[in-house]
């Protein structure tokens, strides 16, 4: 089973500041035993400049964000083709904060991962419940109904290019994890869903204030695979130390 440790940087950083946390990532990185996957989610003006720092080093590059058009009339938008022609090989679509704050719905969720998909690019596919929808003990449920409308119609081999990122909603951000019991409950919920469609080793990260104190629990559960970092990934030696916890766990 594969082991990924993603980190999503959002919006934050300035050039210098990318570059610095690159070359620090990449130092890091350096003669470390292969077995976890690294990915880093710069914000889109410093894909190109990721993709050449990362070069040679097994780093590899996501973008947070993409259009499901190839190309066309939509003003500040980004399509997959434009990130592919920039060596980036990974993709984050349907991250809650798409979802709440610019009204992506499962449908157009479901349209990018197609699109990605489709250019050979790999879907980080997020999907998650609300706190309202734990307390009401709906969460899986939620999930359920995410996952089905974006996997609709995928076929076991694209299913196994996806990955799958478990990131309950109160936990983005909040400093307050899941505990490795919940993660692990949905995580097993996530595979049985998986498998049913053929794709039982689609990799499963979980996200959701991850730090080094609180990871080698999370990463240590039979169905966690790894982690989307936020917070934490914007700083070189907490992200490496959830790299090392990976390692260290799944070896
Ligand atoms: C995220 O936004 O994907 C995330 C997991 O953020 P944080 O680690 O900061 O909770």
């Amino acid at each position: 089973m594969r082991t990924i440790v993603a980190g999503n940087w959002k919006m934050h950083k300035d050039k210098a500041e990318a570059l610095a946390l690159l070359s620090e990532l990449v130092k890091a990185n350096a003669g470390q035993p292969a077995g976890v996957e690294v990915v880093v989610s710069p914000p889109y003006p410093f894909l190109d400049l990721a993709v050449n720092a990362v070069k040679g080093s097994g780093i590899q590059v996501a973008a947070q964000n993409c259009h499901a058009a190839a190309s066309g009339a939509f003003t500040g938008e980004v399509s997959v083709l434009m990130l592919k022609s920039l060596g980036v090989t990974h993709c984050i679509v349907g991250h809650s904060e798409r979802r709440q704050y610019f009204g992506e719905t499962d449908a157009q969720v479901a349209e990018k991962l197609r699109t990605l998909l489709f250019h050979g690019l790999a879907p980080i596919y997020c999907c998650g419940e609300r706190r309202e929808e734990r307390e009401a003990g709906r969460h899986f449920h939620v999930v359920e109904a995410q996952l089905n409308e974006a996997l609709a119609g995928l076929t076991a081999d694209e299913l196994e290019r996806c990955i799958v990122a478990y990131e309950p909603v109160w936990a983005i951000g909040t400093g307050l994890n899941a505990t490795a019991q919940q993660a692990q409950d949905m995580h097993a919920f996530i595979r049985g869903l998986l498998a049913d469609r053929g794709a039982a080793s689609v990799p499963v990260l979980y996200g959701g204030s991850c730090k080094p104190d609180n990871a080698a629990e999370l990463f240590a559960c039979p169905d966690v695979n790894g982690g989307l970092i936020g917070g934490a990934s914007l700083d070189a030696s907490q992200f490496s130390a959830l790299i090392r916890i990976a390692r260290e766990r799944k070896a």
